[in-house]
């Protein structure tokens, strides 16, 4: 299992329990798994799609405990994630806008007009802050094994990503915004804001596992400094796709993925993340998937830029 699947397993077995931060869970979870229906009138409908089916039991128990409203819930095979199994949970019309009120979603005297906005102490409360960052990270979060570098995003949207920075900001945390396709990606990048996010979320025994990968590797570095041989065997161990992760989290460290050809953003993201996946794997996780041998050509020209910059750097 992933460390970010860990994470995420640690964090639904949190279980808000008052009242402010369950509102701040629904917010985020509504903002990140869930599409608004619109047909006309100002009607609308709240859908959330999860994969996750323990994310699902979540969305359905904070709605039904929180707003005492029970959605449809169904499952479907989805096409586009190769026929995994995708667990829809539909909110009624009049149940929506009872729900995207409460979230500041919406404006109470026209429902027509979608305004995205949070609940108030998403953004006062300490208790709530962690509990949006909880349920944004369920929702849309990811991050790479701390072994090959301190990175941890939320996908979202443009408007989103303003309350994600402000949220981060009042908790002394260090976000920045990248655009990737139409989504904004707000990412933390120094290991000290991905664990004081992880503390935050309440992701403690991730917290520690990661303080002591952090120590090892700390301490590996220096070795690797002084060019210890240790390490160097450790290196040839390491399989194509961790080598990979590696060079590329250096590299994007050191000056950042955005100004690459958008191609390379999306397979060097990919393989950061996934450092176990087979090309083939990777291909299909792009939004717009492609064949091994297309993975192939991306990556080869990804690993040759690095390396190029890598040569100039000695
Ligand atoms: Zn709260």
């Amino acid at each position: 299992m992933s460390f970010s699947a860990r994470v995420k397993e640690e964090l639904l077995r949190i279980r808000p329990e008052k009242h402010c931060c369950m509102l701040s869970e629904l917010s985020a979870l509504t903002q990140t798994c869930a599409s608004l229906r619109l047909s006309g009138g100002g009607r609308v409908r709240v859908v959330y799609e999860v994969e996750n089916a323990p994310l699902a039991k979540r969305i359905f128990l904070l709605l039904k405990k929180r707003m005492e409203i029970t959605p449809v819930l169904e499952f479907n095979r989805h096409k586009r994630l190769g026929g995994r199994r995708l667990a829809v949970l539909t909110v009624s019309e009049g149940d929506s806008r009872r729900l995207l009120i409460a979230l500041r979603m919406i404006q109470e005297s026209d429902a027509g007009m979608i305004y995205k906005g949070v609940p108030r102490a998403a953004m006062t409360r300490r208790c709530c802050r962690a509990a949006f960052l909880r349920a944004a990270f369920l929702g849309a979060g990811a991050m790479s094994e701390p072994e090959k570098g301190y990175h941890l995003e939320f996908t979202s949207s443009e408007a989103r990503a303003d309350t994600l920075l402000k949220i981060l900001e009042k908790s002394g945390i260090e976000g920045h915004v990248v655009k990737r396709r139409e989504a904004d990606v707000v990412y933390l990048k120094k290991g000290d804001d991905v664990v004081s996010c992880l503390a935050l979320m309440g992701a403690h025994a991730a917290l520690l596992e990661m303080e002591n990968i952090r120590i090892r590797r700390d301490g590996r570095n220096q070795a690797n400094r002084a060019r210890n041989c240790d390490e160097a065997n450790l290196k040839k161990q390491l399989s194509a796709g961790e080598k990979q992760a590696k060079a590329i989290v250096a590299y994007s460290l050191a000056h950042s993925l955005a100004a690459l050809p958008r191609e390379l953003q999306e397979i060097g993201r990919l393989r950061m993340l996934h450092p176990e996946a087979s090309l083939e794997e990777l291909g299909q996780m792009l939004p717009q998937p492609i064949g091994k041998s297309g993975v192939n050509h991306r990556m080869r020209r990804l690993m040759a830029l690095i390396e190029s910059d890598e040569r100039k750097g000695e």
